[in-house]
């Protein structure tokens, strides 16, 4: 059976495509979102590890499409520094700091599963967006004015638009013959949570070690989220500890720097892809998300780069809109698919480049690194790149507001 027409089907409802789906529907579209998870899984997102630092560009976004308002302020936790370690050196190279008294921070940590449920809410609260769980899209047909979804259930769903928003393996990208950029880097990424002795201070830091990438993300009070890049070897070995060997582990691993560790969550690990598409449209179809472009975690900004696909695609739907054009028009899509990619192709090269760099534990490499963060230390401009590579906006944020 096929369901009346929708203006806009969107493919995953993850983080980026729930936004998406608010924001299209404040322009008055109809809207489905469709997700192979079970509904309680999405209004209820079970945790993943994941704690997400957000830029305040993305925390605006979410504050105009009414997303933020729906976090908890407990569940925030703010960035007051930036530092980053390379190989055995003790003095980091530190990228941007607010001091105590400042208003604003330099960004702020919010675990992923309140961002999705937070956004899930908010799509739910809207009439105008339906949302359809427990089934996933198995094939997508062209029609004249549309294109149609064949969802698992065998309904069909038909949409003027569709959005792929399935993540970075997305099935949809490569159902509509859009190749991708796609790496396996070899590394796992396990994340964690864990109580400690010392105060983290708000600062967040990155250690790239010759063996192993850390990075400390630090919540509320004396916890602290570590992020650890691993071989495949490694993280089946951190896996198989128990809680106690598991915690002496990381503690060793941090070199004690914040005095004996001890973990506090589950250990979650993510095989580690990166992925950029070499479209990011095709007839009657955008991706955005993970699905356009997978930046690699190490970066802090996959989903930043995902809502600002967000902002872009509104945008120019909402141009065509008011130039009287369909909203799966050609010109519209391209002109999205432009943007987003001037706009990101830097940071993906650039990404690539460094973790290419740190995966790399050969002697010139490391001979590298040193220069490359010691240059970075002397040379102003090339400090402001790495924290607006790192940070985005939060240069804005340094000083206090009056
Ligand atoms: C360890 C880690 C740390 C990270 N830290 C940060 C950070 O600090 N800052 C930051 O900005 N980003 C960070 N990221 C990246 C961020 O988590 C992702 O960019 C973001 O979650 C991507 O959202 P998305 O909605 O595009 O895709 P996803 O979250 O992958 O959602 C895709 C959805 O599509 C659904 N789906 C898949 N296939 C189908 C199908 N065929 N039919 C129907 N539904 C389907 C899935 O069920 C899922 O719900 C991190 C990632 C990791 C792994």
């Amino acid at each position: 059976m096929t369901q009346a027409m929708k203006d806009v089907a969107i493919v995953g409802a993850g983080p980026a495509g729930l936004c998406l789906a608010v924001e299209l529907a404040a322009l008055g579209l109809t809207v489905a979102v469709i997700d192979r998870a079970p509904r309680a899984a999405l209004a209820e997102p079970a945790d993943d590890g994941r704690e997400i630092a957000l830029t305040h560009a993305s925390r605006r976004r979410l504050e105009a499409a009414g997303i933020w308002s729906r976090i908890a302020e407990a569940h925030v936790a703010p960035i007051r520094a930036a530092q980053l370690y390379d190989g055995d050196a003790t003095r980091p190279l530190t990228l941007a700091e607010v001091d105590a008294t400042a208003v604003r921070p330099l960004g702020q940590f919010v675990a992923n599963r309140h961002l999705r449920r937070a956004a899930f809410e908010a799509a739910r609260a809207d009439s105008r967006i339906e949302l359809i769980a427990g089934t996933g899209v198995t094939a997508l047909e062209t029609a004249t004015d549309s294109r149609v979804l064949l969802r698992e259930d065998g309904e069909r769903l038909a949409a003027r638009l569709v959005v792929a928003a399935d993540g970075r393996l997305s099935a949809m990208r490569r159902q509509a013959g859009v190749p991708a950029q796609l790496e396996d880097t070899g590394r796992h990424v396990l994340v964690c949570r864990m109580a400690h002795e010392h105060a983290h201070d708000q600062v967040t830091w990155s250690w790239f070690g010759y063996r192993r990438a850390l990075a400390l993300l630090p919540l509320s009070g004396r916890t602290a989220s570590v992020v650890m890049t691993v071989t495949p070897d490694e993280a089946e070995w951190l896996h198989s500890l128990d809680a106690g060997a598991f915690s002496a582990t990381v503690s060793d691993f941090y070199r004690h720097r914040l005095g004996d560790m001890q973990r506090v969550g589950d250990l979650h690990g993510y095989p580690l892809w990166i992925g950029y598409a070499e479209r990011l449209h095709a007839e009657r179809l955008a991706l955005i998300g993970d699905a356009a472009i997978g930046l690699h975690p190490a970066t802090a900004h996959g989903f930043n780069v995902g809502l600002a696909s967000v902002e872009r695609l509104v945008g120019e739907i909402a141009r065509g809109q008011r130039q009287g054009r369909d909203i799966g028009d050609a010109d519209v899509l391209a002109a999205y698919d432009r943007a987003h990619r001037q706009a990101t192709r830097p940071l993906w090269l650039a990404s690539r480049a460094v973790v290419g760099l740190y995966n790399d534990t050969r002697p010139p490499a490391r001979l590298m690194r040193r220069a490359a963060l010691g240059l970075a230390r002397r040379v102003t401009p090339l400090r402001w790149g790495l924290e607006h590579y790192l940070l985005s906006d939060s240069r804005r944020a340094t000083s206090p507001r009056p």
